[in-house]
């Protein structure tokens, strides 16, 4: 098997959104990747940098590059999807990290914009943990 790696013409990813089940390809795909055109069941739907809501199926999705603060962007979204179960209160933070990525893919505000709030809203959660477990992070012991 070979491994995909990120096509740098692609725009770089900020978030995915959403994640469609088109049911069994069987006997045919109902939905097409967006990407490339191939029948799947999967699509993905995620924010790039271009402010522009894109799609690919599952597979696809690892040819899109990331911008270096998806993973911890995703982190908060994984936590919203969580919160959202047990009926809790995300933290502003989370919630203005969130709202900046639907404001992005809503063409609002630019890729720039999008960073400056991200790393602000960051850098508030830091600054709370920090002074509420003296510097030690979460899920580190
Ligand atoms: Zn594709």
């Amino acid at each position: 098997m070979t491994t995909l790696t990120p096509t740098s013409t692609l725009p770089k990813i900020i978030a995915i959104v959403d994640c469609e089940d088109h049911g069994p390809c069987d006997p045919e795909p109902s939905a097409y990747c967006p990407h490339c055109g191939a029948g799947g069941r999967y699509i993905m739907r995620f924010i790039c940098e271009d402010g522009k809501v894109h799609g690919a199926m599952k597979g696809c999705i690892q040819l899109y590059p990331r911008h270096r603060l998806t993973a911890q962007v995703e982190a908060v979204f994984a936590k919203q999807r969580q919160y959202q179960k047990n009926k809790w209160n995300l933290p502003s933070w989370d919630t203005n990290v969130i709202n900046a990525c639907h404001s992005l893919g809503a063409g609002q505000i630019n890729c720039a914009e999008w960073e400056n709030r991200v790393r602000a809203e960051f850098a508030k959660r830091d600054a709370y943990h920090n002074a509420k477990y003296g510097g030690r992070r979460f899920g580190r012991r």
